[in-house]
């Protein structure tokens, strides 16, 4: 089973019709979503179903001035949700002007204790620096989702025990292909970030997965097997790393 930690599930067009792709294709999700209304609406939409873990976030582009009230929210939706994300922070051009905010955002969505005992799915775009120094000064089980920062902090990320999540659009980036390299494959989940990130001229799928493993098994040099492996290992000792309800 590959695990897909980074999918808008909620942005398909047919989001029933994906995950059922998805399950034919030996593929789970993790449905992020980018404020806890649109968590509610889709914990409504799909109900329990197997294959799939519902994530509750704020995305830092979505942060505003009532953030306190959508921690609030998130807060008492936590016990819904299996992971938390989309959450991160922004500071390319489209998040320049929240910049503090999202900070202010960032801080007291982490000092909440449920928040770190699950794991979390990060956004860190043009803010790399700061958002592994905070996640690193956090005893939390984070993974940086399409990263796109320096080889230096990701270097960083790892010493300190992140994850990394690698995408479909990823693969096919000569500027990833460094950072691919880098990463251990010990530290190294799948995600789509569907549908936003885009594979062959269309929206990426859970159901490309398994390609992705395939360039991964070429990038560490294994044959396919032992890579899906890894990622496999991976993924277990992910979800065993993480504090029960009761710690
Ligand atoms: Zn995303």
């Amino acid at each position: 089973m590959l695990l897909d930690t980074h999918c808008h599930i909620d942005v398909y067009p047919d989001p029933i019709a994906v995950l059922n792709q998805a399950k034919a294709a030996g593929v789970h999700v993790v449905a992020v979503t980018e404020d806890p209304g649109r968590f509610r609406l889709l914990r409504t939409r799909l109900g329990r179903r197997d294959g799939i873990h519902l994530g509750i976030g704020l995305h830092p582009l979505r942060v505003t001035t009532h953030y306190c009230r959508d921690l609030d929210r998130l807060s008492r939706l936590l016990p819904d949700a299996d992971w938390v994300g989309e959450v991160g922070l922004d500071f390319s051009k489209g998040g320049a002007a929240t910049k503090a905010l999202q900070v202010e955002a960032f801080e007291a969505l982490l000092a909440i204790d449920a928040v770190l005992r699950k794991p979390i799915t990060v956004h860190s775009r043009g803010a790399e620096r700061d958002t592994v120094t905070r996640l690193l000064q956090t005893n939390v089980v984070a993974v940086l989702h399409w990263y796109t920062g320096s080889i230096a902090v990701a270097e960083q990320a790892v010493t300190g025990g992140l994850w990394f999540s690698v995408n479909p659009a990823m693969i096919r980036s000569s500027r990833a292909g460094g950072l691919l390299r880098t990463i251990p494959p010990r530290h190294v989940v799948l995600e789509t970030d569907g549908p936003y990130a885009r594979c062959a001229g269309r929206p990426a799928h859970p159901a490309d997965l398994p390609a992705v493993a395939e360039h991964l098994a070429g990038v560490w040099g294994l044959p396919r097997g032992a890579a899906l492996a890894q990622i496999a290992s991976n993924q277990q000792r992910l979800a065993a790393m993480l504090r029960p309800e009761s710690a």
